[in-house]
């Protein structure tokens, strides 16, 4: 413990005059790398680094600490009382749960506190889904499984063996806090025997082993609505885990994959398919059949239709989540030439030819494809 203390710039990688919201990203991103539970091969250097994090971030997001430091270095700071220096990685968390509170962050946290102590709410959990183009279309119900964890049916989620109770905590004397008295200072921390609650047990859950939940497997049926994107994420609320003391179910998190299709394409909402035709059809006009995800459709083509043009058929595409309106699914056309004539067809054309006066001419650099799509919106 007598190491010499690392600049808490350069812990946080931050330069000297950075934002508090730079000093918050920079916590945040480090605090999830250096989190134990993500580094199950050596616990120990990370929960050492995330430690290290969390000082630097407890005294440089606090504009009296930093000027401290600023000023006189880790002497600056012999004043105060640090809420994380001798506190757990949960505790941790606690502490500075605000900044965590947002997304991705609080569920991992969440889903990573190691205690066993609850939170007011259950945790969420995440499962993926992967559906087919035509389900994302028509919406579906999946089954699932996910495997989350229960009230222990053994304790009840109290964490005690039946017939027992919890003991006042001799270490703390059911303050759930310790205080240690330095000179005019005293610093407040955590219990570690009881981990705050004051209360200890001496007979855990023989089933559960003192967790008060036990993980169980559940089949869900997840209904995917119409119109559902790639890689969205569907909340099923309340189908997370328990919460030990008696609030709200965390929340179930499913990230919709969509298989791509072999005749369309997504975009935005509307969906784009390629058609041959011939170049009869192109030239006099035709009524063609076009797939749709709703079935087959006719599609009128009129004389004259050029190479890779592009029609629109009007609320074809995808359903809009929340509206009632619909996409449109956007055809392009590509001109095919017959490679052989018949003896009649050949006359016909040689025929045609003496009308026409067309002539050959370079062709100007066509713009891409996407371009040319992006013209058509
Ligand atoms: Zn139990
Ligand atoms: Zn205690």
């Amino acid at each position: 413990m007598t190491q010499k203390k690392r600049d808490y710039y350069e812990v946080l990688g931050v330069a000297k005059t950075a934002s508090a919201d730079e000093i918050k990203k920079a916590y945040r991103k480090l605090a999830l790398k250096h989190h134990p539970d993500r580094n199950p091969d050596n616990k120990e250097e990370a929960e050492t680094k995330f430690k290290e994090a969390s000082e630097a971030y407890e005294v440089l997001s606090d504009n009296e600490k930093r000027a401290n430091f600023d000023k006189f270095g880790h002497e600056g700071l012999s004043g105060y009382s640090s809420r994380v220096s001798s506190a757990s990685v949960d505790d941790i968390f606690d502490s500075f749960g605000d900044i965590f509170s947002d997304s991705v962050f609080s569920e991992f946290f969440a889903s990573h506190r190691t205690d066993g102590r609850s939170r007011s709410r259950g945790v969420s959990i995440r499962c993926e889904i992967i559906i087919e183009f035509e389900e994302a279309y028509h919406g579906a119900k999946k089954t699932i499984h996910v495997r989350r964890d229960e009230l222990c049916d053994r304790c009840n989620g109290s964490r005690k063996e039946p017939g027992t109770n919890a003991v006042t905590c001799a270490q703390c004397a059911g303050l759930g806090v310790l205080v240690q008295t330095h000179g005019f200072f005293s610093m407040r921390t955590t219990c570690p025997r009881c981990g705050g609650e004051g209360k200890f047990i001496e007979s855990p859950c023989t089933k559960c082993r003192g967790r008060g939940k036990t993980p169980v497997k559940r089949e869900l049926e997840i209904t995917i609505p119409a119109g559902v994107e790639n890689e969205s994420r569907l909340r099923v609320a309340g189908e997370g885990e328990p919460s030990l003391d008696g609030a709200a179910r965390g929340d179930l998190y499913c990230d919709i994959y969509v298989k791509p299709h072999a005749l369309f394409e997504r975009i935005g909402n509307d969906i784009y398919c390629e058609m041959n035709i011939s170049f009869i059809h192109a030239t006099l006009g035709a009524e063609i059949e076009v797939p749709t995800l709703g079935g087959k459709t006719q599609m009128k083509i009129p004389p004259g239709t050029q190479n890779a043009q592009v029609f629109r058929l009007k609320g074809m595409g995808f359903p809009q989540i929340s509206h009632q309106d619909h996409g449109d699914e956007l055809v392009r056309v590509f001109i095919e030439m017959p490679k052989k004539l018949t003896k009649r067809q050949d006359e016909l054309l040689k025929e045609f030819a003496k009308t026409d006066s067309y002539t050959a001419s370079p062709r100007k650099k066509e713009k891409g494809f996407f371009e040319r799509l992006k013209d058509f919106f």
